[in-house]
């Protein structure tokens, strides 16, 4: 490990925003247990780095898991030394006032077990790409790569609602469904750093096609992307239900998301909640077979389709404990919404950036 400067680490010496990590400022201490590098790494800033398929969302982010200043660019086209060089001129910017001792990028993508090498990232260039040594080489500074659902997790479990759980599942439902698996305290990621893709766990027999390749997986049933297409077939087939989905985008079906059709839910409209509640069914069925498999302590809940709320969870809930293996000889894991909102997949890459040692 690189030697550490050991005068003040962790002071920033103008911040310049305040965003507490939980919505109501409280900020639990952690209880996971992790061994830790050293005292110096524990408490100093890390900058987390979260790489979306339109935007780049840095932060200076303290060992509490707040955010203190924060830069939003756009994710550059589809070539990996451009997304480096907007990778660098973020670091430099907010390292210009707060002292950094490590940089943690999150990406969707699969990344080796050793965070040194994206294997394959949808909305990069990166294919087998050495991403940390390229950027270490650039910035000077420890980083370390990561699956942006597995930060989003890591961030749940140290600062939200999955504070002091041990074994947590995540799952995160946007456009996809996005898994993270917690054991012990760490980051489960499989032998070869590609597990908690639960999304594609079969779930109907040829069924839906998805973009992976095959048929039926989970997250064509239980996701923001399903939630839309089937609110689209409905206003398609000049269904009465579709009303309001389609007064909600002056009339173009093809602009019905799973956002248009979430917000109608919150709003009271039954068709909308009769949707969610669909969802909600096969979201229930996928987690009891995630609960055979793996037995959490929890399963967390976060994306944009998670602002259903209760709408989403009650009927998640019923499924769930319908479907459980071992349901009446076993207590169910609770099932509870995320508590960090976007914001996680950029605090958690930053908290993994500073507990990552090799
Ligand atoms: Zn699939």
């Amino acid at each position: 490990m690189k030697q550490m400067r050991v005068d003040d680490p962790g002071r920033p010496r103008t911040p310049r925003v305040h965003s507490p990590a939980l919505r109501n400022g409280r900020v639990p201490r952690a209880r996971v247990q992790l061994r830790l590098p050293s005292r110096l790494t524990r408490r100093g800033l890390s900058i987390g780095i979260d790489i979306g398929g339109t935007k780049v969302a840095a932060g200076v982010v303290d060992a509490d898991g707040r955010i203190l200043v924060e830069e939003i660019r756009a994710t550059p086209g589809h070539d990996a030394r451009e997304v480096e060089q907007v990778i660098v001129s973020l670091v430099r910017s907010l390292s210009s006032e707060h002292r950094i001792l490590s940089v943690g990028i999150g990406a969707a993508g699969w990344m080796d077990r050793s965070g040194s090498t994206v294997l394959f990232s949808p909305h990069l260039a990166w294919r087998n790409e050495p991403v940390r040594a390229n950027l270490e080489k650039l910035l000077h500074r420890r980083v370390s790569v990561t699956n942006d659902a597995d930060a989003a997790a890591w961030a749940e479990c140290r600062f939200g609602t999955g504070t002091g759980q041990s074994r947590l599942v995540c799952i995160t439902l946007g456009t996809g469904i996005g898994g993270a698996i917690i054991l012990d305290g760490r980051l489960e990621r499989g032998n070869w750093g590609v597990a908690g893709e639960f999304g594609h766990q079969v779930i109907v027999p040829h069924g839906h096609r998805c973009e992976c390749g095959n048929r039926g997986c989970w997250e064509q049933y239980a996701s923001g992307n399903a939630l839309g297409r089937e609110a689209r077939e409905l206003a398609r087939a000049n269904s009465p239900v579709a009303q309001e989905w389609l007064r909600a985008v002056d009339g173009r079906a093809e602009d019905i998301t799973g956002a248009v059709v979430t917000s109608l839910a919150r709003e009271g409209d039954p068709a909308s909640i009769q949707l969610i509640e669909d969802i909600g069914e096969w979201l229930g069925l996928g987690l009891a077979n995630l609960a055979a498999a793996l037995d959490p302590g929890m399963f967390v809940i976060g994306g944009g389709l998670s602002e259903a709320g209760e709408l989403l969870l009650e009927p998640t809930r019923r499924a769930f404990g319908r479907n459980l293996t071992g349901r009446g000889f076993r207590p169910a894991a609770p099932i509870e919404l995320a508590a960090l909102g976007p914001k996680a997949g950029l605090i958690g890459a930053a908290d993994i950036a500073r507990f990552s040692w090799r």
